[in-house]
């Protein structure tokens, strides 16, 4: 079968949208909200205003009628930019509002994605504890039930968007009981922003996605309605497995975004800066760095669209996925590194792009999944 990569005209013209709406709304912004490790509310706003938070949702729950592919378009060229607004997006997305789309009830979905997709709330996806994110069956929070009630007591770390003014929900996934072989049987429930005894932490201090909200939460006797249940008892890390499977792709098609920002921003470098009597464009040496940096950045663009495409068609994408999250997270952190490496001196100071996306990329190499996980995913694929 020959893969067809070129863009489906409604897909050439949301990147376009997407590219106008980062290099003037986002651009000239973005990099004083991230000095100041703020929120950028409007920004957000505007992104929901334009559709971007409902991308891959039907239009009966106030989606774009949209897929992955949709998303992924989206994430690339917000990452072009910036990868604080687009983690934004891939976690509201990813995390936040899918969950509910694959695995809640009709009630679930009409009460919660309409305003999701809007981006008028943000959800969030709690699933790392503080001793342990790759070892997710490790979860520790636990969920009991008690009359019409379940009782959640834990705490999660790390978790994206949770702590926002407009932050809705956050699913937990919490320990509801044994299996039969003694290993936790895990179950997702939603838990409402202000419920009492769900305490949200100050944000982190970050190493890099300053203008994002990360947050450690805590549960203590919180106590939310039966029916908040996610889907079926007990099937929590079969969902959450599906929901970071497809999240993986989301972060490919932001790695790549922000591998080619590092080649958009070093390309107009070495025309104009001058060394030695010309533009450091000029040296092969540059050159070299330059058509490595756009190779890589087209390989994971390839990478990523394939395991979309792939979702996109119903067929298996696992691998796929794990092979373009590994790849365009490694390639990332590379480029970044090479476009710092271009600037000079300038690449060290928090004013230009490539100092941004150099701190925002090591995170690219550790969330939903590690580069060791994703190893240990594809050998698993290959049998071993
Ligand atoms: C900014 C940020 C945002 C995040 N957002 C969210 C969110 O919204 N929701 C959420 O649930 N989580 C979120 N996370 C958590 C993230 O997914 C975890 O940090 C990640 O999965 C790794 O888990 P850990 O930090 O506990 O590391 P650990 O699991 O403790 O791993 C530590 C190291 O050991 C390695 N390792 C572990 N097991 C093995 C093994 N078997 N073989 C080889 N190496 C191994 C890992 O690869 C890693 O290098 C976020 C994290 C950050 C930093």
């Amino acid at each position: 079968m020959s893969l067809d990569h070129r863009l489906p005209s409604e897909l050439a013209e949301l990147r376009r949208t997407v590219e106008a709406f980062a290099h003037d709304v986002v651009a000239p912004t973005i990099g004083e909200f991230y000095e100041r490790h703020a929120f950028p509310y409007e920004i957000v706003r505007e992104m929901g205003r334009m559709g971007l938070f409902g991308l891959p949702f039907p239009e009966e729950y106030g989606g774009m009628g949209g897929d992955y592919l949709a998303l992924g378009i989206a994430l690339e060229e917000l990452a072009r930019v910036d990868s604080s607004v687009a983690i934004t997006l891939e976690a509201g997305v990813s995390l936040g509002a899918m969950p509910l789309y694959h695995f809640g009830t009709e009630e679930q979905k009409r009460e919660w994605l309409p305003r999701m997709c809007t981006g008028e709330i943000l959800g969030a996806f709690g699933l790392t504890e503080p001793d342990g994110g790759s070892d997710a069956g490790g979860t520790r929070t636990t969920a009991v039930r008690d009359g019409d009630d379940w009782v959640i007591n834990g705490s999660k770390c790390f978790i994206t968007n949770s702590g926002t003014d407009i932050t809705g929900l956050v699913t937990v996934t919490a320990v509801t009981g044994r299996k039969a072989d003694g290993r936790p049987e895990i179950s997702a429930i939603i838990v409402p922003s202000g419920t009492p005894g769900f305490t949200v932490a100050a944000p982190y201090s970050k190493v890099g996605w300053n203008a994002s909200d990360t947050r450690e939460l805590s549960f203590t006797d919180v106590r939310v309605p039966a029916a908040n249940l996610l889907g079926e008892e007990g099937r929590g890390y079969a969902q959450f497995l599906r929901i970071l499977d497809e999240g993986r792709i989301a972060i490919a098609a932001l790695a790549t975004g922000l591998a080619q920002g590092c080649v958009d921003e070093s390309v107009s470098y070495a025309k104009t800066r001058h060394a030695f009597g010309k533009p450091i464009g000029a040296n092969q040496a540059i050159q070299f760095k330059l058509a490595d940096m756009e190779m890589r950045a087209h390989t994971s663009r390839l990478a990523w669209r394939d395991a979309a495409s792939r979702l996109v068609h119903g067929e298996p994408f696992k691998k796929e996925a794990a092979l373009a999250k590994l790849y365009s997270s490694e390639i990332a952190v590379t480029n970044a590194r090479e476009a710092t490496q271009i600037h000079g001196g300038y690449g060290f100071m928090n004013e230009y792009p490539v100092a941004r996306m150099w701190r925002d990329s090591k995170i690219l190499e550790i969330g939903e999944g590690t580069s060791e996980v994703q190893r240990m995913l594809i050998a698993r694929e290959l049998g071993l």
